[in-house]
């Protein structure tokens, strides 16, 4: 035995701890190990065009791992949200259905940038999880790197060693490069990791297995899991594929935090710790359903239908999390990109919970407050932001539930279909289409068809899903080429000092989307904004006495301004002049700080719910979205822009604070959004009241912002307005606009001096005129029908009243009832009408004619209207038709007391 299992009876582990007490000594180990404790970076990634959610710790590093950014402090640790739902990690599928795999699911991690490395993480780890936690080592297992011959990568002996340090040779098990070698993409930082894994089997399954842990690892064993990953970051892969060393190692490692409080509390299903248990509760109540956990399970096993309830309330639980979450971060369900993600994700809980929990109404909704009673404490954002979350959630159930019964209702049409033509198989073709329309998934298509005795052609599915994958593959297809190192150094940004700079280019790209072709460069010194926080970059040129280059747009990549360029200079190692277009650069600066005022203006007139959760800021428009539960009044709108325009009209100056340490920042008053992600020293922007913390580019005083409109205030979702609005110039425009549209319409009235006085008699003329003419046409059908029943014919006791006239579809219909209030009893009455050159038939019976002689006008005009082909249809006393043929009119009238047999 491993020197270190000797005392084994001591390292008894603590299974009293709360997930709230796991994670806080997560963060007082690291910080006992001189760790900078740092909050955990948004779910929802903005700033990133690889990347939609945060999928692992390392994500908010990226730029310090590929030197971009300052590594100080070198040691850090956090707890981070992480969404694995899209891209390279999507686990979507499994969530439920076993019991250690989450959407969203806190990662704990510690990194080291140029710090300590293998050594240091390899016994750090096994402190805090064998001397601290307690877990029993005899349980544990590590995996290193085996190598690569092709790539000429030697194993990990390294790593071997230090881990002999701590475990006997049997525990560490050689591992391939899928799950031991990690790479942050195709190419850039990469490395070998190494996994620890724990054997949580109960004697009996040992016992009926007889296999040890080792031949389980990596092996799917529910039983047998990853917990800890350690990545040694120490090569960067180059575009071509090959390796060169990194020039700083890094260490980042990522520990599933549900697993680890599983271990600890000595369960073996995440979903029976104290994380997940309060939800599933709360299910238990709503639904009076009973979850089985997997200690009751070991004791009498469970049926098919309690299975499914199972996975039904593991995914209802999980996916509560996710969306709230990402509600939390400013990112709600739409119908694109990361919206969707979400959405889908709802989507899946409330099919589960309508198909295997009986629920036809919001569900997941009424989980909430349990969710934010367990983790509020821990992630504010939750607590602040709860009935937001409750609002978006169940508005996007119920949508989701009317969707979902008419996809039913056509699924039932198609089996009805299949039945009549004696098929027992769906095509593929329909069951994807209800799954990209509807949201139906293949296993639901499947279930419900399979209750009714149905199959579907899965292959056929298959192939239509591959073929949209194409479809969204091709149109996303990105090709980036290496960067061209011109000089080595970090790009200094000067924007908010100076719109023009000498420079240099520190190197450029070529990049090929959808056959287009540019370049990035990334200067050493630039006064250009790159596209962040709603505001869009800056364009302009840079420029020599040899030539000028136009940039198109200015991007924010890994915390750096990337130029776009459609040509690269021809000396691109040449001195350039920098010069941003300060016309747009002033337009959308003005905006921006109109935002500013605005978000102020809104929180004083209707209150302090009233949370930023978008902007976009350009040189002619600004927009801004917010957190208010119901339509912002035109009384409060004026309010508003009144007090933005009193703030413009002090020309309150910028009061700009750089590199002001977080905590100080929050004392200022400044305010923070929720899902932004901020630095350790951030830049506060004030103007007078307003007071935020924000990078972007602001007017140097109010008053240049000249005045400030609101043009439209709408719903964006539920609890979210949007409100947009115009400044200066743009507002000038407006103005002639109004003007000019004012002009002529005073020009309809004859320049009529009292325009509102002219128009409102007008409407008084035209109301008269129009009751007039009402009250004529009712004497005129009046007439007509004494003088159309007048004619009429008698045929074996029934009256027959038939007529053609140029009336409208109105006057006809109150025609055929005048002359039935004339001959209430034994009437066969047809009249038909033109009206803007299209016949109308109509044809009213008494109800004698119906009860005793068996007509019914629905039918014979349905029969008639053919001759003037024309379609229509009512009841069996009245009925009327359209058509488009007046030639055949009379044909059809009489063909009507042909029926009729008259
Ligand atoms: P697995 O093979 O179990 O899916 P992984 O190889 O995808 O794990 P990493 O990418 O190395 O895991 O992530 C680091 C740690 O995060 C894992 O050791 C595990 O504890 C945790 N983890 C990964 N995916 C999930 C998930 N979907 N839900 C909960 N925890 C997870
Ligand atoms: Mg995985």
């Amino acid at each position: 035995m491993h020197p270190q299992f000797i005392n084994k009876v001591e390292t008894k582990r603590n299974s009293s701890m709360t997930a709230n007490e796991i994670r806080d000594s997560f963060k007082k180990f690291f910080e006992s190990k001189q760790h900078a404790i740092v909050p955990s970076a948004p779910m929802v990634i903005k700033d990133d065009p690889t990347l939609m959610f945060t999928n692992a710790g390392m994500n908010q590093w990226k730029d310090i791992i590929l030197g971009t950014r300052d590594p100080e402090p070198r040691r850090r640790a956090d707890t981070q949200k992480c969404l694995r739902v899209s891209g390279k990690h999507n686990d979507l599928e499994e969530v439920g259905h076993d019991t250690y795999h989450h959407t969203m699911f806190e990662m704990l991690g510690n990194w080291s940038f140029g710090d300590y490395f293998k050594e240091g993480a390899i016994d750090m780890a096994w402190e805090y999880l064998v001397d601290v936690l307690k877990l029993d080592p005899e349980n544990l297992y590590v995996t290193v790197f085996e190598g690569s011959p092709e790539e000429n990568i030697p194993r990990d002996d390294e790593a071997a060693k230090y881990w002999a340090k701590h475990v006997p040779e049997d525990h560490i098990i050689n591992g391939n490069k899928h799950d031991n070698f990690w790479e942050m993409g195709d190419t850039g930082p990469c490395g070998p990791c190494s996994e620890i894994h724990v054997d949580s089997r109960t004697p009996e399954q040992r016992k009926a297995s007889g296999k040890s842990g080792r031949d389980l690892v990596n092996q799917d064993d529910p039983q047998v899991i990853e917990i800890w990953n350690l990545v040694f970051m120490q090569f960067n892969r180059k575009a071509d594929g090959s390796l060169e060393k990194l020039s700083m190692n890094v260490i980042d490692t990522g520990m599933g935090f549900e697993r680890l409080v599983r271990m600890l509390q000595g369960k073996h299903s995440n979903y029976d710790t104290d994380v997940f248990q309060p939800i599933i509760k709360a299910e238990q109540q709503l639904t009076g359903l009973k979850y089985v956990t997997f200690e009751e399970e070991q004791m009498a096993p469970i049926t098919k239908q309690q299975d499914d309830i199972n996975v039904a309330m593991r995914v209802c639980a999980d996916h509560l999390r996710a969306v709230s979450f990402s509600i939390a971060d400013g990112q709600l369900p739409s119908n694109a990109k990361a919206g969707y993600v979400i959405r889908r994700i709802l989507r899946r809980a409330v099919r589960y919970a309508y198909t295997f929990l009986g629920q036809k109404d919001g569900f997941l909704y009424k989980l909430v407050p349990t969710l934010v009673h367990e983790m509020g404490d821990a992630f504010p954002e939750l607590k602040a932001q709860q009935q937001l979350i409750s609002k978006v959630m169940k508005e996007e159930e119920d949508a989701f539930l009317r969707t979902l019964d008419k996809g039913i209702s056509l699924l039932d049409k198609a089996m009805e279909q299949l039945k009549a033509e004696g098929k027992s198989e769906l095509d593929g073709v329909q069951a994807f289409r209800l799954f990209d329309t509807y949201g139906f998934p293949l296993d639901l298509t499947e279930l419900i068809c399979r209750e009714n005795g149905f199959t579907v052609n899965e292959e056929q599915f298959n192939v239509e899903m591959q073929k949209q994958k194409e479809r969204a593959r091709n149109a996303a297809a990105v090709e980036n080429s290496d960067w061209v190192e011109l000089a080595a150094g970090e790009q200094q940004f000067v924007g908010y000092d100076y719109t023009e700079y000498e420079c240099h280019i520190l190197r450029y790209r070529k990049v090929t989307q959808k056959k287009n072709e540019f370049y990035e460069l990334v200067l050493d010194y630039t006064p250009f904004y790159g596209e962040m926080g709603g505001q869009v970059g800056d364009c302009g040129v840079i420029c020599n006495e040899a030539e000028t280059i136009e940039i198109i747009d200015s991007k924010r990549e890994n915390n750096q301004t990337v130029h776009i360029v459609k040509q690269l200079p021809k000396d691109p190692s040449a001195q350039f002049m920098a010069c941003v277009d300060t016309d747009k650069r002033d337009a959308s600066a003005a905006n921006h700080t109109a935002t500013h005022l605005l978000d102020y203006a809104l929180k004083q007139v209707l209150g302090d719910h009233v949370e930023q959760k978008g902007s976009f800021v350009s040189s002619d428009t600004l927009r801004f979205d917010f957190s208010h539960f119901q339509k912002v009044t035109d009384e409060e709108i004026r309010q508003v822009e009144r007090m933005v325009n009193e703030m413009i009209r002090e020309d309150i100056p910028l009061d700009e604070h750089r590199e002001v340490p977080f905590e100080e920042a929050k004392k200022l008053g400044a305010i923070a959004l929720f899902g932004e992600k901020y630095g350790d020293k951030v830049r506060v922007v004030r103007f007078g009241p307003s007071c935020e913390f924000c990078g972007g580019i602001h007017a140097k005083a109010t008053g240049k912002i000249g005045f400030f409109k609101i043009i439209s205030e709408s719903s964006v979702a539920a609890g979210i307005r949007r409100i947009e609005a115009r400044t200066g110039k743009e507002c000038e425009e407006l103005l002639y606009k109004t003007e000019d549209i004012l002009k002529a319409i005073k020009g309809f009235f004859n320049n009529a001096k009292d325009l509102q006085a002219t128009i409102l008699k007008y409407i008084e003329e035209h109301d008269t005129m129009k009751k007039d003419i009402e009250q004529f046409q009712a004497q005129r059908v009046q007439a007509l029908a004494q003088e159309i029943v007048a004619k009429g014919r008698i045929v074996n006791g029934i009256k027959v009243v038939t007529a053609k006239a140029p009336i409208a579809p109105d006057a006809a219909k109150d025609l055929v009832f005048k002359v039935r209030e004339l001959c209430p009893e034994n009437l066969v009455c047809v009249v038909g009408s033109v009206h803007n050159e299209k016949p109308m038939l109509n044809i009213m019976l008494s109800d004698d004619m119906v009860k005793d002689h068996g007509l019914n006008a629905g039918q014979l005009v349905r029969e008639a209207a053919k001759l003037m082909q024309g379609g229509g249809g009512g009841q069996p006393h009245f009925a009327s038709a359209g058509g488009k043929n007046t030639d055949g009119l009379s044909a059809a009238i009489d063909k009507v007391i042909e029926l009729a047999n008259l």
